[in-house]
């Protein structure tokens, strides 16, 4: 339930209100934007009689939120969230370009990147350092050593660095040593790790499940800030479909639906939802036009011969010209890159 407050509505008179719901066994959030006050009621709202809050001289307005998503509802929050990575605005008005390989491979290979991603015009390095691989075979990352070379190619460039968080067991060293921790498709509903990280305040990078419902992926987002971390940027990395010839299937429409049901950036993954480099160029222009606050390309200096995602993969090169391209279409609907 979400009440919305008159403009000017007396401190003292919020108080009361605020006390006579929490004594009810409710949590209130306020939200207070440039022309209103929301309180958000989380809980069971069965008790609270609706029709004794709306002739509240304070009360504008009282709404039942259908959805059992809250505090990621665009209804509890209206204006869409901005998350803050160190001094760089995700869901604002430029659009966020993460780049880099799907895996670090070494200190040579991914500061070579880091500088040819930046001088293109990125503003954050991706890098895994723990892989979630299909097979406990396939090349599994550096672990820790690949963090440590993730923060050497920040230092020489200056971008912020995302990456992809397994476990629960990990969360304090990542807290202090990435920028913005990835939760992974598959880790989308790991439900104890997405607890831990909302408390923290690290940004999160939230990851569409393999099959996950858009509402699904919003509730996993629901766990985070339930633990009290806004800072979630959500990323549609493609589902699975009956359709075999891509990867998986990109589904730009769910960017339209979460920017309307939520307030929080979403970023699209064009190279995870084609699985081929070919396609990333004009999947990213799509995601760009369709309304993305960022894209995250997977970016190699030698395609051919990675150790993860190579077919997927787009060189320096082709990332750079990908840039010119997203900054005529991001032009075009009046936002910048
Ligand atoms: C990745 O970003 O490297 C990755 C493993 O992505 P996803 O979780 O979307 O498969
Ligand atoms: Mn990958």
């Amino acid at each position: 339930m979400v009440i919305v407050l008159k403009p000017n509505a007396p401190g003292q008179k919020i108080e009361e209100l605020v006390y006579e719901i929490e004594n009810k066994g409710l949590t209130v959030e306020r939200v207070v934007g440039s022309d209103y006050t929301i309180l958000g009621l989380v809980g069971d709202t069965s008790s609270i009689d609706i029709d004794r809050i709306r002739i509240n001289d304070i009360v504008h307005n009282v709404m039942r939120i259908q959805e059992p998503f809250k505090r990621v509802n665009r209804f509890f929050h209206p204006e869409s969230s901005l998350v803050n990575v160190e001094g760089v605005e995700l869901g604002g008005n430029r659009i966020g370009v993460i780049a880099g390989p799907c895996s670090v491979e070494s200190e040579r290979q991914i500061i070579e990147i880091a500088t040819r991603v930046k001088a293109a015009g990125a503003c954050f390095l991706r890098g895994g350092a723990f892989k979630p691989r299909s097979s406990p075979y396939s090349f599994q990352g550096l672990g820790y050593e690949g963090l440590e070379m993730l923060r050497l190619a920040k230092r020489e460039t200056g971008l912020p660095i995302v990456s992809e968080i397994l476990s629960e067991s990990m969360v304090d060293r990542f807290a202090r040593d990435v920028d913005i921790i990835q939760v992974g498709a598959r880790n989308m509903q790991n439900f104890m790790l997405l607890k831990e990280l909302g408390k923290i305040r690290k940004p999160i990078l939230l990851k569409r499940g393999l099959s996950a419902t858009i509402e699904e992926w919003l509730m996993s987002a629901e766990y985070i800030m339930s633990e009290g971390n806004q800072n979630i940027i959500l990323c549609e990395r493609g589902i699975r479909t009956f359709e075999r010839y891509t990867r998986n299937t990109l589904d730009i429409s769910a960017v339209p639906a979460v920017k309307r049901m939520s307030h929080l950036p979403v970023v699209v993954d064009p190279s995870h939802a084609t699985g081929m480099g070919w396609m990333v160029p004009p999947m990213a222009r799509a995601a760009v036009a369709g309304g993305a606050d960022g894209i995250m390309v997977e970016v190699h200096n030698d395609p051919a011969n990675a150790l993860s995602d190579g077919s997927q993969s787009i060189t320096p090169g082709e990332f750079s010209d990908l840039m010119i391209s997203l900054g005529i279409i991001a032009g075009a609907i009046g936002r910048s890159i």
